[in-house]
């Protein structure tokens, strides 16, 4: 049965609560976003869920103003709807340095098309879910305007507390979505999905219900949320979101929006979607790091934190905060360390001008810290290291590790743990 969530924290219900404590900078200090994963334009997405039966408008993507007006031309619609494309929602109500207010435009006419499309393409947009500078938009979405005369919201994600796959809709869908899971949690749906049974007629019905689709539209809802979880399961997405999940005055059920998130451990065997990744929003330094198999995420601080492991990651960068310092970034090394890989990782964060000091915090358990040593000294000698890099090791060969740095001759200061070594990167940066 489609219980409502009331209160009872889902895992939907509580990232758009994030994402809304977030729009209200109730946001903690040091905010992660791993940007590894998959990320797909919306054109992208709505091309895969077009390929899977599920109901999306006519479009063309232009990276021209006269490609968008072409477009508009060929698409011969009554009206015509103008897309941003950007890897972050809410640009319906997002602005472009250009000073075009809003990232989503209806038209009838392809001349405004062209003109809409000139202030957007290569300007940045901003909104509540970018960075503040905004986002370039390089792409536009050119499509066959429909009018809606209901906005629902739909998800399908997989859900650890619910150890499988869930649905997750609401009758008040679109651009307040956020908005309506703190105020009005009683209206956000939740179906847990068997995964070995699959999605059921009668789960997929009470869902339509629940999104208050009437008469023959409640049928056809149905059958889109199937399909949407069809693809879902074939596509090895971890999250597939529509909003608007919306209905249109001639009776068609329409996904007007797209958003799909992948699992990063299906790459083997969804080659042709990975393919697509669009790393073009990327920092180029998480690109590069990623080539080696780091991980690296940008932080606005100044000390940059070389660690293995997410958790460790946090830690550390909490610990930095707590000791008055600021995190530059975080480059986390994972599991099978190689030699190679702790030299280019040194070269990436020496290459980076805002970083003023480093903090190697590693705790050898499959890594054996030798090899993080020989290759702390090998990268200090070559690149010549020029801010003060204070290290703590743990774990496997630590002793040995400790040789290699002491006997180094290189200016490179132990702490003893997290906290010393805390203290002592916050202080070396402070001296300067
Ligand atoms: P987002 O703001 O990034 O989530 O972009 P959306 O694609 O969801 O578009 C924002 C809003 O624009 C939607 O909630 C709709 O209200 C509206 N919109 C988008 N496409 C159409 C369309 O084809 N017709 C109409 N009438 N409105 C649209
Ligand atoms: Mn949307």
């Amino acid at each position: 049965m489609a219980a409502p969530l009331a209160g009872q924290a889902g895992v939907v219900l509580r990232d758009l609560a994030l994402r809304s404590a977030r729009l209200r900078g109730g946001f903690p200090a040091v905010q992660l976003t791993p940007r590894r994963w998959l990320n797909l334009q919306e054109y992208q997405s709505k091309k895969i869920m077009a390929d899977h039966g599920v109901t999306v408008q006519r479009f063309f993507v232009a990276d021209s103003a006269n490609d968008a007006l072409e477009a508009a031309q060929r698409l011969k619609a009554k009206e015509i709807v103008l897309k941003a494309q950007i890897l972050a929602g809410g640009r319906g109500k997002g602005i472009f340095n250009s000073g075009l207010r809003g990232g989503v435009h209806l038209t009838k006419d392809p001349k405004t098309v062209e003109q809409l499309a000139k202030q957007m393409i290569g300007y940045n947009l901003s909104t509540k879910q970018t960075p503040k500078d905004g986002v370039t938009v390089k792409k536009v979405m050119v499509a066959e305007a429909l009018d809606i005369s209901r906005e629902t919201y739909f998800a399908i994600l997989m859900d650890r507390a619910c150890n499988g796959p869930v649905m997750v809709g609401s009758p008040q869908g679109g651009v307040d979505i956020e908005e309506v899971a703190v105020t009005s949690p009683e209206l956000i749906f939740k179906e847990e999905i068997d995964i070995f049974e699959g999605i059921k007629d009668r789960q997929a019905l009470q869902m339509a219900k629940n999104l208050g689709f009437q008469g023959p539209l409640q049928q056809q809802a149905a059958d889109q949320i199937k399909k949407l979880y069809n693809l879902f399961l074939k596509i090895d997405a971890t999250q597939v979101e529509v909003n608007p999940f919306g209905e249109t005055p001639e009776g068609q059920v329409v996904c007007f929006d797209a958003k799909i998130n992948f699992d990063d451990n299906a790459e083997f065997r969804q080659k042709e979607i990975f393919a697509m990744d669009d790393k073009s929003e990327n920092e180029p330094i998480e690109n590069e790091a990623a080539k080696y198999d780091l991980k690296y995420i940008g932080l606005d601080g100044n000390i940059a934190c070389f660690v293995n492991g997410a958790g460790l990651a946090m830690a550390t960068c909490d610990i930095i905060s707590l000791n008055g310092g600021k995190p530059a970034n975080f480059l986390d090394l994972g599991g099978g360390v190689k030699e190679a890989q702790v030299y280019q990782a040194f070269k990436l964060l020496t290459t980076d001008p805002k970083v003023e000091a480093i903090l190697v915090n590693i705790f050898g358990g499959i890594v054996n810290c030798a090899i993080i040593a020989n290759g702390i000294t090998k990268a200090c000698r070559e690149l010549g290291l020029k801010v003060p890099l204070v290290v703590r090791l743990e774990g496997t060969n630590v002793q040995e590790a400790q040789r290699i740095l002491s006997e180094s001759g290189l200016p490179i200061t132990s702490a003893k743990d997290l906290e010393d070594a805390a203290k002592k990167a916050v202080a070396s940066v402070a001296k300067k």
